[in-house]
C-alpha cells in the first residue's frame, strides 16, 4: 500500500465520520462537538500492514460512532424483511442504530426489542405511531409494510418531522408515489427508497466498469428476477395491498439495474403479460413478465420476471467492447460479477473477488449520512416514480399489444 493511498482513505473517513458524530450530536441534542470528535478518534484502531507488496492491503475495521450517537431508526413493520435482513444489518451499521418499533402484534415487538436493547417505552402501533413525533431517540422512519400501506404511512409519517426511508416498490401507482414525495416536500423530510442494490459492492463495481468504458458503448441488457410464489393467501398476491404481482417486487430490480447501469432513461416500452387465473395464486396479480425498454442510445433492455419459476436472477450488459454479467445479480448476498473482452489477442475472463459487505447497512448509513450531511440521497423518491411510471407503461404495453412511448 502506498503512504498516499492509505493517507487519503484514512482522513477521509476520519472526517466523514467526525462531521456525522457532530451533526448526529448536535441534532439528537447529544455530546458537545469537541468531545464527539474526540469520541471517534478514541475508536479508531490501527495495525501495521503484515503483508508483503504483491498481498492485498487487510482491509481495516472502521470505525463506528459510539451507539447513543447513531442516528436512531423507528422500524415500521416487523415482517420478514425487517427481522431477517434489516434489524440484523444495524449490526454493521456505522452511523444508525433500531431505536423504536412500530407492530400490530405487541407480544412480538417485545421480543424484538429485548434483543436489540430497545426501550418498552419506543414500541409504537399503528394508531399510536404520530406519537414517535415526540421520541427525540428517533430521527427516521424505515417502512417496512406491504406496498399498498407505504402512501398512508409516509403520508402520516412525514407529520411527525422525521426522515422516510421507505421500501421499493415505492408506491402502488405513480401517483401515490407523487403524493408521498409532496407530502415529504412540505414536511421538509428526506425520503428516500431502498433499492438496496445500488449500494450493493458488486452492483457498484459494475458501474464502474461501464462508465470507466470497460464495455465500450452499450447495447444490451438481459435480466431476469423470478422466483416461486407459494401461499395465495399472502398480500403479494392481493391487488390492493401489493400493487402488481411480479412486476412491482422482483420485475423491478431489472428495470432499476437497466436505468442504474447506463445512466440512461428508456423512452419505449413492449411487454406481454401472463396470468392464468384458474391458478389460485394469480386470480387478482400476473404470474409472469417479458418486457423490453428501448433507449435514445440504441442500448435495449430485456427482461422477464415470474411467480412461477424457480428463483433465477441474473443481469448481463453486452458492450461494443465487452460484456459482463451477474448471477445472482439481486440476491441478499453472495451476488457474483465477471466480465469478459479481449486482453492483447485474447479473449479474457475477469472473475474478480469483490469484498463482500451487508447491502442493507449500506444503505440504511447512505440516508443517515444525507440526513446529516443535509444532502439528497442517491435513491430519491423520483427513482421510485420513475419506476412506477416505467412499470404502468409496461402493464399498457402488455393490455394493448402495442409498444408504449414514455416521456423523455
Ligand atoms: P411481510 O409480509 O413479511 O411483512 C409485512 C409486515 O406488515 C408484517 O409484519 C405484517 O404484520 C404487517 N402488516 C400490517 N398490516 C398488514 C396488512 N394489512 N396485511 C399484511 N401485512 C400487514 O412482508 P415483507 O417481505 O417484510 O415486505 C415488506 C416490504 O418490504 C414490502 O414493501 C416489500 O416489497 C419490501 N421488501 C423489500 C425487499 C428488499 O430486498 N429490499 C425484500 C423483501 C420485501
Amino acid at each position: 500500500m502506498s503512504p498516499n493511498r492509505s493517507y487519503s482513505r484514512r482522513r477521509l473517513l476520519q472526517d466523514t465520520v467526525c462531521y456525522a458524530a457532530t451533526t448526529a450530536a448536535l441534532r439528537a441534542g447529544a455530546l458537545p462537538q469537541r468531545r464527539l470528535e474526540s469520541a471517534v478518534e478514541q475508536n479508531k484502531v490501527e495495525f501495521s500492514q503484515i503483508h508483503g507488496r504483491a498481498e492485498q492491503d487487510e482491509k481495516a475495521s472502521e470505525p463506528f460512532l459510539n451507539p447513543e450517537n447513531r442516528l436512531g431508526y423507528a422500524i415500521v413493520g416487523l415482517g420478514r424483511l425487517s427481522l431477517n435482513q434489516i434489524m440484523p444489518a444495524f449490526g454493521e451499521c456505522r452511523l444508525s442504530r433500531p431505536a423504536a418499533l412500530v407492530s400490530g402484534d405487541r407480544a412480538k415487538a417485545l421480543k424484538v426489542a429485548k434483543q436489540y436493547g430497545i426501550p418498552e417505552t419506543s414500541i409504537y402501533d399503528y394508531h399510536n405511531y404520530e406519537q414517535l413525533a415526540t421520541n427525540d431517540a428517533v430521527q427516521a422512519l424505515y417502512i417496512v409494510l406491504p406496498n399498498g400501506m407505504h402512501e398512508e404511512y409516509v403520508l402520516r409519517g412525514a407529520k411527525t418531522g422525521k426522515h422516510i426511508l421507505c421500501e421499493k416498490p415505492m408506491a402502488t401507482s405513480s401517483s401515490e408515489a407523487r403524493r408521498m414525495m409532496n407530502a415529504c416536500m412540505l414536511a421538509k423530510v428526506k425520503l428516500m427508497i431502498a433499492y438496496r442494490q445500488q449500494y450493493e459492492p458488486n452492483n457498484l463495481a459494475l458501474r464502474r466498469l461501464v462508465s470507466d468504458g470497460k464495455l465500450g458503448r452499450l447495447r444490451g441488457f438481459l435480466a431476469s428476477n423470478s422466483q416461486q410464489q407459494g401461499d395465495p393467501k399472502q398480500w403479494r398476491l392481493n391487488k390492493a395491498l401489493a400493487g402488481g404481482g411480479c412486476l412491482p417486487d422482483v420485475g423491478l430490480y431489472c428495470i432499476n439495474a437497466a436505468r442504474f447501469h447506463s445512466n440512461e432513461e428508456p423512452v419505449r416500452v413492449a411487454a406481454q403479460l401472463w396470468q392464468p387465473k384458474e391458478d389460485p395464486r394469480f386470480r387478482e396479480v400476473e404470474a409472469s413478465v417479458s418486457f423490453s425498454m428501448h433507449f435514445p442510445s440504441g442500448y435495449v433492455a430485456t427482461c422477464t420476471t415470474s411467480y412461477d419459476v424457480h428463483k433465477s436472477q441474473t443481469l448481463r450488459l453486452e458492450g461494443t467492447d465487452a460484456w459482463a454479467d451477474m448471477n445472482p445479480a439481486f440476491a441478499y448476498s453472495g451476488n457474483k460479477l465477471r466480465w469478459s473482452g479481449l486482453d492483447g489477442d485474447d479473449e479474457v475472463l475477469f472473475e474478480p473477488r469483490i469484498e463482500e459487505k451487508n447491502q442493507f447497512s449500506l444503505e440504511i448509513d447512505h440516508f443517515s449520512e444525507c440526513i446529516l450531511g443535509n444532502n439528497t440521497p442517491q435513491t430519491p423518491g423520483e427513482e421510485g416514480l420513475r419506476d412506477h411510471l416505467i412499470m404502468e407503461a409496461i402493464y399498457r404495453a402488455a393490455s394493448t399489444g402495442r409498444a408504449i412511448d414514455l416521456p423523455v
